[in-house]
């Protein structure tokens, strides 16, 4: 689907939040690197999409009620059979049901594991007084209890873009901490910039969470995203 009917969809169905598959294929279509994931509606469907990308490989829920998918039990990593996909499929999905009997189940995202790396957020939240707001950081714990995160206001600039990787706390870890190859921080940059002009032109959007985006020495590839839009008015 072409980005506008990804959005009208939605809309239509009285929808504010993207899956994320809706979500990488939007963000894929102006030019962000996200990892390829196939939606899965059924068990062996799962198991045939796994076997293309090749092992491992790594499936999650598909849920337009769901925002937090390994909170509902609904993601699985390192799986590196057909048999193992199998059963992931079978756990994520009575995990989903039993934790959230109400919600509509579209099936599970598809995607390889991607190689270790070091794992990044970017997000864009709409301030009341600035408008679109980037933000950047670590992923995992350091940002959920470090709060080692930096804003800027959109459009960046690309010196905004710098700045913003380069003041945050954590940055040594981005410059290769401990014998860990150093991340190309242009590809960064560039990833911020295009988020920025993606927000710019899209003023429906409301949320973008890209969390986590791996970044390695030669590149950076969002393996999770969320778009949420405005209330339709
Ligand atoms: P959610 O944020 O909805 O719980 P994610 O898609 O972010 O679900 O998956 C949870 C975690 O699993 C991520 O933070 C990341 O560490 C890991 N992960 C997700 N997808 C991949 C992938 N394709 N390759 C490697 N690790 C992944
Ligand atoms: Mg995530």
């Amino acid at each position: 689907m072409i980005k506008s009917q990804i959005i009208d969809k939605a809309r239509s169905e009285g929808k504010t939040l993207l899956t994320e598959i809706e979500s990488k294929q939007l963000l894929k279509q102006v030019g962000i690197s996200v990892i390829d994931t196939k939606l899965a509606p059924a068990r062996d469907e799962a198991i045939s999409a796994s076997r293309q990308f090749g092992f491992p490989a790594v499936l999650k829920i598909v849920s337009p009620d769901i925002v937090h998918k390994s909170d509902a039990g609904g993601v699985k990593l390192g799986l590196r059979t057909s048999k193992q996909v199998g059963k992931a499929y079978d756990d994520i999905l009575s995990a989903v049901k039993q934790k959230h009997p109400q919600a509509v189940i579209q099936g599970v995202s598809v995607q390889k594991m991607a190689r270790p790396g070091v794992e990044v957020i970017i997000g864009m939240t709409k301030d009341a007084q600035f408008g679109p707001v980037l933000m950047f950081g670590l992923g995992g714990i350091l940002v959920e209890i470090l709060k080692d995160v930096s804003f800027r206001i959109v459009p960046l600039t690309k010196r905004d873009a710098g700045e913003m990787i380069r003041e945050i706390k954590g940055y040594p870890l981005l410059e290769g901490y401990r014998g860990q190859e150093p991340v190309d921080v242009s590809k960064l940059e560039e990833l911020l910039l295009k988020v920025s002009d993606f927000v710019e032109q899209n003023p429906e959007v409301k949320e973008i969470d890209l969390n986590p985006v791996f970044a390695y020495s030669d590149g950076a590839v969002a393996v999770d995203a969320r778009v949420i839009l405005e209330e339709d008015r």
